[in-house]
């Protein structure tokens, strides 16, 4: 950094920027405090911990005022052009820019170092991305002003897992900072991710909240099996499909929302109903299955058809105001028919198909089965397993009830008769 900074030219500086907004200013002068507060843990140099919590600051009251908005990700858009310019009115280089970017995550957490050094490589982005000089900033580069600005910590360990695995790219990097931030999941966690096939049976009310989580988490491969085509009546729930889509087939319009969200998932379309003849060929191509049907039959097909290629799947099911979901680990776990022997009659199935359905209902339990779907792929301990959860939006209650594996059982039991 070439010019003295002091906390006085930074005020002044946002003075002119504010003009009369003395409100601002006097929160940015709160700011100001924590900021030392930061310095402090970090012992970091005074000047750029001010000088980043200030900017920080700055972007989010421009996101704010522009959009009447406290939507984060605005700052991005608002913050940088603001914040680059009142560096350079105040005469500092580029490496000290670099520096302020690296810092500003951590005025989300004083006090929190370890969470807070991590983060700030990611919010670092946000800044250093958005200027043309620093298109090209490397992961190297970044690890150079992490070593030099933070001593020890997550952070640091976090960072050089991230630049050594390279098969996560620094757009994956940002894309998926808030899921690497987690401990449990972290780079390898988010590698876990895009490893993973995942295929999703029935691209309907279950299956598109389902899969909009699943695409925006990273999963790196998404089959949709589903043979039927957008009709009006689906868009009171199946929220992947829109209007103009109608007649489309479904996994073409599902795919395209999907790619939209996160060009990076690979889509593979099987615009077929999965039935006893093929569902062992599809499923050995994935991972994971996750049933997001409609009706009894598929429901007991998809059920036999996992246990007997051994492929885990979530099972989902809705109607009029209530779900249920449940997750199988086949060989360990109690199935769908250690509960539901036997498919319900005809006229009963008839019934169901025809009695109503609540829009969020599918939108809850296609979450819940996208969740179970991650922590699998993580290996997670606790999953939904040799027990059903049952949801009731109406009183709304959730329960969760002990499934017993069968050993004689239809389909997992040890004295199966097929
Ligand atoms: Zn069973």
């Amino acid at each position: 950094m070439k010019k003295k900074s002091t906390t006085e030219d930074i005020i002044n500086q946002m003075k002119l920027y504010f003009r009369s907004d003395f409100k601002r200013i006097d929160h940015a002068l709160s700011v100001l405090g924590y900021a030392r507060q930061i310095m402090e843990d970090i012992s970091c140099n005074r000047e750029i911990v001010e000088a980043a919590c200030v900017l920080h600051d700055i972007g989010i009251h421009m996101a704010e005022k522009k959009y009447h908005s406290t939507a984060g990700h605005l700052q991005e858009k608002e913050g940088p052009p603001i914040a680059e310019k009142i560096l350079k009115d105040l005469g500092y280089d580029r490496e000290f820019i670099q520096e302020v970017c690296l810092i500003v995550g951590n005025h989300h957490s004083p006090g929190k170092v370890e969470t807070a050094n991590f983060q700030a490589v990611y919010e670092a982005d946000w800044l250093v991305n958005l200027q043309d000089d620093f298109k090209h900033f490397s992961e190297e580069k970044k690890m150079s002003l992490i070593a030099k600005n933070f001593k020890t910590g997550r952070g640091k360990k976090l960072a050089k897992e991230t630049v050594a695995n390279a098969a996560l790219s620094e757009e994956e990097c940002i894309r998926y900072s808030r899921n690497i931030q987690l401990e449990e999941v972290g780079p390898a966690g988010q590698l876990k991710l895009k490893k993973a096939r995942v295929l999703v049976i029935g691209v309907g009310g279950l299956g598109s909240p389902c899969a909009l989580y699943l695409a925006a988490a990273g999963i790196g491969t998404l089959g949709l099996a589903d043979p039927d085509s957008v009709e009006l009546s689906n868009l009171q729930r199946q929220v992947l499909h829109f209007t103009k889509d109608i007649t489309k087939s479904k996994v073409f319009s599902a795919g395209q929302k999907l790619s939209a969200l996160n060009p990076a998932t690979r889509i593979i379309e099987h615009k077929t109903r999965i039935d006893k003849s093929n569902i062992s060929g599809i499923v050995t191509e994935y991972d994971f299955i996750i049933d997001c049907t409609d009706n009894f039959a598929s429901k007991f097909i998809i059920n036999d058809g996992c246990i007997k290629a051994g492929k885990p799947f979530s099972h989902g099911g809705i109607l009029k105001y209530e779900g249920q979901s449940m997750t199988v680990i086949p060989g360990k776990t109690a199935c769908y028919r250690c509960l539901f022997t036997e498919e319900p009659s005809g006229d009963l199935a008839v019934k169901y198909s025809r009695a109503g359905l609540l829009g969020p209902v599918p939108g809850i339990i296609g979450t819940i089965q996208a969740m179970e779907t991650i922590k699998y792929i993580l290996e997670f301990k606790d999953l939904l397993t040799d027990s059903i959860l049952t949801f009731n939006g109406l009183k709304m209650i959730f329960r969760r009830v002990v499934v017993k594996k069968k050993d004689n059982c239809p389909a997992c039991g040890k004295e199966k008769t097929e």
